[in-house]
């Protein structure tokens, strides 16, 4: 087959990957069309990786299913091991290893270019090159964009995912937990020097088009740049800057197919990079923060340290048992159940099923109440109900909910903290100020059911569990429906 054949073919394999990606992310927007989506993604990036390998020129067969096996046993590996409640941090890495790939096919192609001579013979089809070097200047735009924004991905989720993994280490004698926001003396002029080099850098790798030093210049000031614009961030914030960097990944694979002329690669980065700024402001919007604070990473500057657990708890907290809590729901017709990351720490969302099965079977109305950063991942809270088989109808949004909750007789949360702490709406100086809460404490009676006063994610205490119509049932989450639909029988 001549080669232009096999261009022909290459790009319209190209193109029906890039038509599944596209209708693979309009499956992702329903439950119910969700998987299909999936799959659909899937097929297109097996169609897209097929018609790039069959179409030779890369590399000799034997490196190509090498990396084939590497890859698939460390992803197998990785699949079989982690548990759901960690793939948070594996999504976080993955953005990571999309940054580094990026960065390192860019960068092995500055070098092939500049070991091929700058003859212009392979210099991507662009007509407009650099004086006198044979490089489009289309291609050295692109090789500084995907080194800079691939590593400051790689680098930045590195230390997202610390953050998600709750990483501690010692340093002078304490022990620093990588989710608390580490705010540098200075910070703000030293990420605005470090941004300043990078740009500065950028310019002398497409100003030097003969050497590569520049360029590896770059990847390491974009690694700390990465590093300094994460790590001041905090607790409750990391969802926006997940999605951030889910973008961001999308964008340095976007640059990198300009680099090597792979148009698939560019639809796909920039569907990633767009999917990903979408994701971004609705997760902006749920945490009430604007993008330029996320941006500027201004969102770890916390006013003041707020009061103790000892204040807020002390003397307040009244302790319930599961057949004290089937009394309740006996009389009760409006029960709304708020699942929170603890919920899938201890798997309890079968159990939770049943429990609502049993008490909706007794004439009660049972719903759902899901905020939209509950546990560690967006939608995190609906993959674990779904995958219990909870209709999709008592799936409730915060919104939706929170103006009914008045007329609830029982709120039952279960292993959620932040999401639910009044502080939020009351304290402008906390962590999680302006986030919007799913106002549970407003129901006739709240339980809360969880293993001890331990904070959530954002590490401050939560004055729900204190107050008066709070009733706190301390058990491990899947337990405590297992105690409570046995309570709730024998009642
Ligand atoms: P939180 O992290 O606020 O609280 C979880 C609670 O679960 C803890 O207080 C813990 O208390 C309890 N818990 C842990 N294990 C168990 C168990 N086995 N059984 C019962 N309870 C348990 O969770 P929320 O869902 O309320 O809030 C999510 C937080 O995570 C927010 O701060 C959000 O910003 C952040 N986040 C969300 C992301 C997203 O995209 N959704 C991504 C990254 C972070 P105890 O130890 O006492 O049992």
């Amino acid at each position: 087959m001549s080669y232009s054949h096999i261009e022909t073919i290459r790009n319209l394999a190209y193109l029906l990957a890039s038509v599944l990606f596209i209708f693979g992310l309009k499956g992702l927007t329903h439950p119910r069309t969700a998987v299909r989506g999936m799959q659909m993604g899937a097929l297109g990036m097996f169609v897209a990786v097929l018609a790039t390998v069959m179409a030779g020129g890369i590399l000799s067969w034997t490196w190509v299913v090498v990396g084939l096996l590497i890859g698939s046993i460390v992803g197998a590996l990785m699949a079989i091991k982690i548990p759901l409640t960690d793939i948070p941090q594996m999504v976080a890495l993955f953005n990571g290893f999309g940054g580094a790939a990026s960065f390192l096919v860019a960068g092995s192609e500055l070098v092939l270019r500049i070991s091929a001579g700058s003859s212009g013979a392979e210099t991507g089809g662009a007509s407009q090159t650099v004086a006198g070097t044979g490089f489009p200047i289309s291609a050295l735009v692109a090789i500084a964009a995907s080194g800079m924004i691939g590593s400051l991905t790689l680098f930045g989720s590195m230390i997202a995912s610390g953050k998600l993994h709750e990483v501690s280490f010692s340093w002078g004698g304490k022990k620093v937990w990588m989710s608390n926001p580490m705010l540098l003396p200075g910070r703000h002029a030293i990420t605005g020097v470090c941004f300043a080099a990078c740009l500065v850098v950028c310019a002398l790798v497409m100003l030097n088009p003969g050497t590569s030093a520049w360029y590896w210049v770059l990847i390491v000031l974009a690694a700390i740049f990465g590093i300094l614009i994460t790590i001041p961030i905090g607790g409750a914030d990391m969802p926006v800057v997940i999605a951030l960097l889910n973008s961001y990944s999308g964008l340095a694979a976007c640059a990198t197919g300009f680099v090597i002329n792979n148009t698939v690669l560019i639809i796909a980065g920039a569907l990633v990079g767009a999917s990903g700024l979408i994701l971004t402001n609705i997760m902006c919007k749920a945490m009430n923060r604007s993008l330029a604070a996320v941006m500027f990473a201004t969102m770890g500057e916390v006013a003041g340290d707020g009061p103790s657990a000892d204040d807020v708890y002390e003397g307040k907290v009244k302790a319930t048992s599961a057949e004290e809590l089937a009394m309740l729901f006996d009389g009760a017709r409006r029960i709304v159940i708020v699942p929170g990351y603890g919920m899938a720490v201890s798997q309890a969302q079968h159990a939770v099923r049943d429990l609502a099965n049993l008490l909706e079977s007794r004439g009660a109305d049972v719903e759902f109440a899901i905020h939209p950063v509950a546990g560690r991942m967006p939608g995190h809270m609906n993959v674990l109900l779904a995958e219990a088989d909870i209709s999709y109808d008592k799936l409730k949004e915060m919104d939706e909910i929170n103006p009914t909750l008045e007329t609830v007789d029982v709120g039952l949360v279960v292993g959620a903290n932040d999401v639910v702490n009044p502080v939020a709406r009351t304290d402008p100086s906390s962590p999680i100020a302006g986030m919007p809460i799913i106002d549970i404490d407003k129901c006739r009676t709240v339980v809360v059911i969880k293993r001890s006063l331990s904070p959530g994610f954002a590490g401050i205490p939560n004055p729900l569990f204190a107050a008066d119509n709070t009733l706190m049932l301390f058990s491990d989450g899947k337990q405590a429906f297992v105690d409570l639909i046995s309570a709730v029988k024998e009642s």
